[in-house]
């Protein structure tokens, strides 16, 4: 790391505080249910980057004690047998919450996959009734990686309200829904986009500048208010190393804070997934308890 002024955010132990409290409530629930919660996740296609990922969740499953069940289909599957295999998982009572690994094969429509997830095992929030709740700023589930964006400005105290925050990607997954989360937070907010002009002029307004573009080397130094905070959503492999969106050397020198590639949003986004998963498997086993209603006057 260079010598450089900015204090850094680090994912790591807040991932470890949550997958702590994680690991407690599953001994809870396997004490309530007698089972622990299981993640199903469908994996269409072996993406290297994305293998990378799952074996991450499956690690941190194992960590805490969620179960797993993973339906693995060829990169030349249907739309149909994907979505058969989100339906195997939908109607498994012990499957807590479903995860599909992207980016799916080209031929195969997002949308028919993320309708095809029950909305109340859909701990990503890609399904439209969670991004929709989330637009309208109730509660659901809340994709895991803006969810880690926000939430690692939350713990390490960051203030959000009345600040100018520019979030660069408009993606469904990321961009957007780190925008509405900062504007819950009452940030003033700023989407910049590959069509934006004059990125450089936003980015120089913001206090807080949230990146998710794909694009390394995308936010310099040069761009920033001098203690602008910056988070790097971004992932990148250049020259078989893992970068940002940010260029971390110049961009440290002129940020207040900033979160590193690796070590920054990634470790964080994992947890928050258990942690989804944790409250999907206490609101399902809820729902369970509840009694049949009585009727009355009925054959
Ligand atoms: P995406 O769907 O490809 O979206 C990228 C967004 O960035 C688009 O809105 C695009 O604009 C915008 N963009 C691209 N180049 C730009 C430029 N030169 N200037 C301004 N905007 C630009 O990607 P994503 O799924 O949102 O992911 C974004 C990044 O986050 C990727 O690096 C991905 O690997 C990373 N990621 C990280 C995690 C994590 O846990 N840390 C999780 C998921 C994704 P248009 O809409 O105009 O095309």
């Amino acid at each position: 790391m260079p010598d450089s002024g900015a204090r850094l955010l680090l994912g790591g132990p807040i991932a470890e505080e949550i997958r702590t409290a994680v690991a407690e409530s599953i001994v809870a629930y396997r004490k309530r249910t007698g089972r622990s919660p299981t993640l199903g996740i469908v994996i269409a296609g072996r993406d290297a980057p994305s293998m990378v990922y799952l074996q991450q969740i499956l690690k941190s499953c194992d960590m805490v004690g969620i179960g797993r069940r993973a339906v693995e289909l060829d990169g030349e599957v249907t739309e149909q047998a994907v979505r058969d295999a989100i339906g195997e998982l939908n109607a498994d009572p012990t499957v807590a919450g479903i995860i599909v690994q992207m980016p799916l094969p080209p031929t195969i429509r997002l949308r028919a996959i993320v309708e095809a997830i029950d909305p109340a095992k859909d701990i990503d929030g890609i399904h439209p009734l969670n991004a929709g709740l989330l637009r309208l700023g109730y509660d659901g589930f809340l994709p895991a990686t803006p969810h880690a964006a926000v939430e690692l400005l939350r713990r390490y105290g960051i203030a959000i309200d009345g600040r100018n925050a520019v979030v660069i990607g408009r993606s469904t997954v990321v961009g957007m829904p780190a925008a509405f989360l900062l504007v819950q937070e009452d940030a003033t907010v700023t989407v910049c986009h590959s069509r934006t002009t004059d990125l450089a002029s936003h980015v120089k307004a913001a206090d807080i500048v949230v990146v998710a573009a794909g694009h390394p080397g995308l936010v310099t130094g040069d761009m920033l208010k001098r203690g602008a905070v910056v988070v790097d959503v971004g992932i990148n492999v250049v020259d078989g190393k893992l970068v940002g969106d940010v260029d971390f050397e110049s961009a440290s020198r002129v940020a207040s804070a900033i979160t590193p590639v690796p070590g920054g949003v990634g470790p964080l986004t994992n947890a928050m997934l258990l942690s989804h998963l944790v409250r999907a498997a206490e609101s399902q086993a809820q729902a369970r308890a509840v009694p049949e209603p009585v009727t009355r006057g009925t054959a």
